[in-house]
C-alpha cells in the first residue's frame, strides 16, 4: 500500500510501517513513475514509504534510489568480492557476540533490517544462527564478566532497533547489571528510514539508562535527512543521547565533494557529528558501488579544504585482525 500525502505517511506507527514496505520492483516503478529492471536476487528489495517519499520522481539516478535498487550487476562474481569480508564468522566467539576490537564487544542482537542497503557488508551474513535467546544472555554476560577490559556493549544487527522497546528496555537493564560496562553504543539505521521508530518509549529506555548511550545512525546523503528525521534526531539529543553519523563512500551516490559538504553541514545543522566515511567492504554483489582509496582520500581532503574540521569524518577502511578500524584520512 503506498500512501499519497505526506501527513497521511507520517502519522503511521513505526511498526505499520515495518509492515507496509515496499517489497515489489512493479510497486517501486510505478511509485516513483519510472521503467525499472526486475532481477533476480537473494538479497530482496525491501524499502519503507517513509524512504520512498524522499526518493525523486522519474530519476532513475537518484542517489537514494541506488541505495536500494537492485540491479544485475550484483549477480556478476568480481575478484576479490566476498561473501565475509570482514570474516566475521570466524570472529564471532559465541552466539551473538563479535569481539574484534579492545575495550568493546558487538551484539548481532537481531537478523533483521527495516531496509535493505544493496551495498551491506552483511547481506551474505548467516544472521539466522545469531539471533539471541536467554541462553545466549547468559552466555554474553559470562563473556563479558570475565574481560574487565569491557566497558563498552554495541548492538547492532541487522538493526538492533527492529525489536520492540520491550524487548530492548530487557536487553538494558541486562548490561546494566554489568558494572564495569559503562558504554551502550547502538548502530542504527532505523531513525532514518522510519523516523517514527524514535517512540516515547525509545527515549526513555535510551535516555534514563546509567550508561553513556550514544547511538550511530547511518545517512550517506543530506536527502536521507528531512524535517521528519530532523524532528526524532531531536528528540534523541533532548535526552542525552548522542548521535553520530557513519556513512560508506558509495560510486554514484555520494562519492563527490559537494554530496560530501552537504551531508556534513545537514548533519551539523541536526547536532550530529560526521564520525565515519567508510570505505567500501568488498562484499560479493556490491563491486559497482566500489571507489578507489585515492578518490577517497582526494575527496577528505577537499573537504578539509571547506568544512571546520569538525566536519570532516575520518575516512577508515575495516581490515580483519587489525586492532581498530584503519584510519586513512581525517
Ligand atoms: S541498515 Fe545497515 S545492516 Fe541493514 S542492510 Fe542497511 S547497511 Fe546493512
Amino acid at each position: 500500500m503506498i500512501l499519497r500525502t505526506k501527513d497521511a505517511l507520517y502519522d503511521q506507527s513505526w511498526q505499520w510501517h515495518l509492515k507496509n514496505s515496499l517489497t515489489n520492483i512493479e510497486e517501486l516503478a510505478e511509485a516513483l513513475n519510472i521503467k525499472l529492471p526486475d532481477v533476480p536476487t537473494n538479497f530482496p528489495l525491501l524499502v519503507p514509504l517513509p524512504y520512498l517519499n524522499r526518493i525523486k520522481k522519474g530519476d532513475p539516478n537518484d542517489p537514494l534510489l541506488l541505495q536500494i535498487l537492485p540491479i544485475g550487476k550484483e549477480n556478476m562474481p568480481t575478484q576479490g568480492f566476498l561473501k565475509d569480508p570482514l570474516e566475521e564468522v570466524s570472529q564471532t566467539k559465541s552466539h551473538g557476540i563479535i569481539h574484534k576490537y579492545h575495550g568493546r564487544v558487538l551484539i548481532v542482537a537481531t537478523g533483521s533490517c527495516a531496509i535493505n542497503c544493496r551495498y551491506c557488508f552483511r547481506r551474505h551474513f548467516p544472521y539466522n544462527e545469531y539471533k539471541l535467546s536467554k541462553k545466549d544472555w547468559r552466555e554474553i554476560e559470562e563473556y563479558v564478566t570475565k574481560d574487565p577490559s569491557i566497558k563498552e556493549i554495541i548492538l547492532s544487527g541487522g538493526d538492533p532497533l527492529i525489536m520492540t522497546d520491550k524487548r530492548l528496555n530487557e536487553f538494558i537493564g541486562r548490561i546494566k547489571e554489568l558494572k564495569q560496562v559503562t558504554h551502550l553504543r547502538v548502530h542504527t539505521r532505523l531513525p532514518i528510514v522510519i523516523p517514527q521508530r524514535v517512540t516515547e518509549d525509545l527515549i526513555s529506555w535510551a535516555g534514563e539508562t546509567k550508561l553513556r548511550t550514544i547511538f550511530v545512525i547511518h545517512a550517506n546523503h543530506a536527502n536521507e535527512l528531512d524535517d521528519a528525521v530532523g524532528s526524532a534526531i531531536l528528540r534523541l539529543r533532548s535526552a542525552n543521547v548522542s548521535v553520530l553519523n557513519q556513512s560508506v563512500l558509495l560510486k554514484g551516490i555520494n562519492a563527490n565533494l559537494k554530496s560530501l559538504v552537504d551531508l556534513s553541514w545537514r548533519l551539523s545543522n541536526l547536532g550530529v557529528i560526521p564520525y565515519y566515511l567508510h570505505l567500501l567492504d568488498k562484499v560479493s554483489g556490491s563491486a559497482h558501488f566500489d571507489v578507489p582509496e585515492e578518490l577517497g582520500i582526494q575527496l577528505v581532503d577537499q573537504m578539509t579544504a571547506q568544512l571546520p574540521g569538525y566536519l570532516v569524518p575520518k575516512l577508515v577502511r575495516e581490515v580483519p585482525d587489525a586492532p581498530a578500524k584503519v584510519q586513512i584520512r581525517g
